[in-house]
């Protein structure tokens, strides 16, 4: 079935799930995905970048609501870093169910502004609106968003922000990363940062950046508020680096030789993360 972001929000912040957003942009990615979290009974949020929607043109996005309601899981389908209230504007036209506009780069009240704007425009259509505050990192340029370092989320204007704007969740910048980690680099989220977020801000909080990150952490940080995790290099890295061991065989032409055992190893990845986040077994709270 089909549903707006709010309502599998707040089931899983009051259970103590996340939902697994997981990007994709492409038709088989898109049927792994859904596999899986039929498989494991997991809700899903499928989350789509304005350079995703590019990449597969704005038809996609029929097939992508035609399958989410023949499922059985609650599934949103989510604008994810929209720029501007224009663009919010075309993800609703679209069919979007959840969008997120991310104007975590400008000043406090110009973030208010914006998001406040998104937020009644989406309301009045039953959409759901996440927004961003705090600004999460960005390891390379393959990276949707970020700074290069990262903007950790103040706790009391975190809460100035959501009753100013009225957004349904807030993606809080911990300690996470857009993209992979480089081998130097250790990603550490500050868990205690998370808890007076958590202690003050009453909405569902969401983790972008979470590819890479110790399993321990993600873990905890689910503990803790934190009721939807974005994922997208993971499982695009497993998708591809399982295409490029298939593609050592030249001889291979077709896509349904090529792409099965690539939707597989994608799928077991997407099978840990969901594991990871307590969401096997949660599509029936809904
Ligand atoms: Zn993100």
């Amino acid at each position: 079935m089909l549903v707006n972001g709010v309502k599998l929000l707040q089931v899983a912040r009051e259970n103590h799930f996340a939902v697994p957003a997981f990007n994709i942009s492409d038709h088989a990615m898109l049927k792994g995905i859904f596999e899986i979290c039929e498989d494991t009974e997991s809700p899903l949020i499928v989350a789509i970048h304005p350079d995703e929607v590019s990449h597969v043109g704005a038809d996609f996005l029929a097939s992508v609501l035609s399958r989410a309601r023949r499922t059985t899981i609650p599934v949103a389908v989510h604008w994810d870093h929209g720029a501007t209230y224009e663009e919010a504007l075309r993800a609703i036209q679209l069919g979007f169910t959840s969008v997120m506009i991310d104007a975590s780069l400008k000043p406090f009240d110009d973030n208010v502004e914006i998001s406040k704007r998104v937020a009644d425009a989406a309301h009045a259509v039953d959409v759901s609106v996440e927004a961003e505050l705090g600004t999460i990192g960005k390891t390379d340029a393959e990276a949707e968003a970020g700074t290069d370092s990262i903007i950790y989320t103040d706790p009391h204007d975190a809460v100035r922000f959501v009753e100013q704007t009225g957004v349904d969740s807030l993606a809080v910048a911990i300690g996470t990363c857009h993209g992979l980690y480089p081998d130097w680099m250790k990603p550490e989220i500050k868990l205690d940062l998370l808890e007076e977020i958590e202690a003050a801000v009453s909405i569902p909080l969401v983790l972008h950046g979470g590819s890479g990150n110790p399993d321990e952490e993600i873990a905890k940080s689910v503990a803790h508020g934190i009721a939807k995790i974005n994922i997208s290099s993971d499982i695009k890295v497993a998708y591809h680096d399982k295409m490029r061991e298939v593609l050592a065989d030249t001889k291979l032409r077709e896509p349904n030789s090529i792409q099965p055992p690539c939707i597989a190893a994608m799928k077991a990845t997407a099978a840990h993360k969901i594991e990871l986040f307590n969401a096997s077994g949660k599509a029936a709270l809904y």
